[in-house]
């Protein structure tokens, strides 16, 4: 498997030009613990070396280096605490996880009463910035200090603090309920039928010889996909859709309750309008309305979509159509069956293309081409898990390693079970700082699918984000940008791999790997249109529920949740919780679910860019260098207008919406 990767490099020096060298990762190393209290030592000195730094900032003269010294309290932060942030969701073993989760309560004590510090906040006011990125760095800094609640009374500051601090802790627990619960479904071969057998033949068995099946998201789909018996998907999908269980559905009321009277010390009449005040959609009535005009859009088609399962349905059980009822657990299957017969494909056939390193080779090799880097794998390396793999991102231009990616690609006990990027260390040119982030997915190892591929190019659209920055503060940097605009670098990406050109780019990296039929392709291509009535109206109902839950009288989740599941076409299935496990809501991402769906007219917008060719290197290195370096220190209105040369509009993403 390590020669795919060593013939990245190869192909990569000789089109570079370089002479091919053992790569050392630039900045420090990751932190290793071999127990709880080690990581718990590290917790201490770094928490006496941030209060003795915060010391030194208060005497600080509100003077032109302020700002500076401001920031390198940030990246002080950021070195000690960002790896605890990834530990307590990675780490195999339990107790390092739950102590980096007490670590990072101790940190959320810091950082909640440094957001409420008189000092700096008098001094960010004195402050006068002309250069415009420092001026907005600035600005964000004294509205991350108001929102902290630093002008609040003295009673109510206390308060902010101590809901900003409860939250914390109340939105691990929720993680944790998901992230330990270990749920493993017991069926029998026979109940297993149409399920792909490699999905299960060397998972674990109970005494009576039944397979046992966790929930982590290639079995899940696995399952809902291809289980031909409706008993078997129906118990997967409500294992999956309870997952957290009623103890998180009370954590998410009463992170609602908190939420809510936090915005109310501010006199803002939501969560929801408090949060988007700040972003791009300015209040939650902008961002329903983008979101009702989005769903306007899809309805027809969703209902279209919806009639042909059921249709497909009546026809696999012999029955008239109005004797069949379409149910939630259906949907997948008979989505995957009408693909299979009217596009002839079967996302299961694309393990056989992709297996897992070689498409981790191949996404790189894109990011490559497109972006004038390579990724120098380097070995050797003791980190969390012996599965994880490290690389050094270099700069083609310069020879100059500019940073670390660290990718966990496997499913394991106990690990998040969804795809992210963790980007833990940001950079900073005035600091000589290289910027380090984790990808973390869950791909099987006997290959990935179509999806599973597109996954992983959308996680590596937030590693280059990262990885790629290239701005002046470390606060300003890679993903530190609006929240509604985060998820675009990523979502641009996903259609790189329906596109036959980037595909032919697996030969360079995998001699060994066949290369998809373009018939498969082009196919896969129009079986991902199909369904797009109902995933958009998925998604509304996410985004819509979130900022319901976070709106003016912050009603109790489930019972929001059942009444809007229950209007839509399929219904809500009694029993089944699915806030339980939705934890965008309970998280950071708070009332900000829609940005999802807002960046994604972005992310069209911005992909107009290389309609000619994705793989440009020229329109690659001007979005590297215009929309991916400058971070969060222009605002992304300007990011786009700069890169594309016009104001950003939404008429390719409705374009798209219809195709
Ligand atoms: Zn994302």
């Amino acid at each position: 498997m390590r020669g795919l990767i060593l013939c990245v490099v190869s192909v990569c020096a000789a089109a570079g030009g370089m002479a091919a060298r053992a790569a050392t990762l630039p900045g420090p190393a990751f932190p290793t613990f071999q127990s709880a209290a080690a990581l718990q030592t590290h917790c201490d000195n770094g928490l006496t070396r941030a209060k003795a730094a915060l010391r030194g900032l208060e005497r600080h003269p509100a003077s032109d280096l302020w700002l500076a010294a401001y920031d390198d309290l940030n990246a002080l932060l950021e070195d000690w605490a960002g790896p605890i942030y990834l530990l307590s969701n990675v780490h195999p073993d339990k107790a390092i996880r739950d102590a980096a989760d007490a670590c990072e309560l101790r940190w959320q004590d810091f950082t909640s009463s440094l957001g409420q510090n008189v000092t700096l906040f008098a001094a960010a006011s004195r402050l006068r910035e002309h250069d415009p990125s420092n001026a907005l760095l600035l600005k964000t800094l004294r509205e991350d200090f108001e929102d902290a609640g630093v002008s609040l009374p003295p009673a109510q500051r206390k308060r902010a603090k101590e809901i900003n601090d409860r939250v914390t802790a109340l939105g691990q627990e929720f993680d944790r309920n998901i992230r330990d619960a270990n749920t493993q479904l017991a069926f029998s071969v026979e109940q297993l039928r149409g399920v792909p057998e490699a999905m299960w033949r060397s998972a674990k068995r109970d005494d009576q010889g039944h397979v046992l099946l966790g929930t982590d998201i290639p079995t899940y789909m696995s399952v809902m996909q291809g289980a031909t018996d409706a008993a078997t998907r129906e118990r997967m999908w409500r294992a999956k859709t309870n997952e957290g269980g009623a103890p998180n559905l009370k954590l998410l009321a009463e992170i609602g309750q908190l939420r809510k009277e936090y915005a109310a010390l501010f006199g803002a009449a939501s969560y929801a309008d408090f949060t988007l005040r700040r972003r791009m959609a300015h209040s939650a009535r902008e961002a329903q309305a983008f979101l009702d005009d989005v769903l306007k859009a899809v309805s027809a088609r969703e209902a279209t979509e919806l009639a042909e399962l059921r249709v497909a349905k009546a026809r696999e059980l012999g029955l008239p159509t109005e004797q069949v009822t379409l149910q939630r657990w259906d949907a997948s299957y008979y989505q995957e069956r009408v693909r299979r017969e009217r596009y002839a494909v079967d996302q299961e056939a694309f393990r056989a293309y992709f297996p897992p390193q070689a498409s981790l080779a191949f996404v790189m090799r894109v990011i490559e081409k497109m972006m004038g880097v390579l990724y120098v794998r380097v070995d050797g390396l003791k980190l969390w898990h012996p599965d994880v793999q490290a690389y050094a991102v270099i700069d083609t231009a310069s020879g100059q390693a500019i940073a670390t990616l660290y990718v966990d690609p496997f499913p394991r006990e106990g690990k998040y079970n969804h795809a992210a990027v963790w980007s833990y260390r940001n950079g900073s040119v005035r600091l000589k700082r290289a910027p380090q982030a984790a990808l973390v997915v869950n791909v099987a190892r006997n290959g990935l699918t179509l999806d599973d591929l597109e996954t992983l190019l959308h996680e590596f659209g937030h590693a280059v984000h990262n990885n790629l920055s290239a701005t002046r503060h470390s606060s300003q940097a890679g993903t530190s940008v609006l929240r509604d605009f985060v998820e675009a670098p990523s979502q641009m990406l996903e259609e790189w791999v329906y596109d036959p050109k980037v595909l032919q780019v697996m030969r360079e990296v995998c001699s060994t790997c066949a290369t998809v039929p373009e018939p498969l392709l082009s196919q896969a291509a129009a079986a991902k249109r199909y369904g797009k009535g109902m995933w958009y109206a998925r998604q509304w109902l996410y985004a819509a529920f979130d900022l319901g839950v976070h709106g003016p009288d912050a009603p109790e989740p489930m019972s929001l949740w059942a009444r809007m599941e229950g209007a839509s076409a399929l219904g809500h299935v009694q029993g089944t919780m699915f806030p339980a496990g939705f934890a965008h809501v309970a998280t950071g991402y708070g009332a900000g679910y829609y940005g999802y769906l807002w960046s994604e007219v972005l992310a069209s917008d911005l992909r107009t860019a290389f309609a000619a060719d994705r793989l440009d290197p020229v329109v690659g290195g001007r979005y590297r260098r215009i929309v991916l370096a400058n971070g969060s220190q222009v605002l992304p209105q300007g990011l786009v207008r700069q890169f594309l040369g016009r104001d950003t509009n939404s008429k390719a993403f409705y374009e798209d919406l219809q195709r």
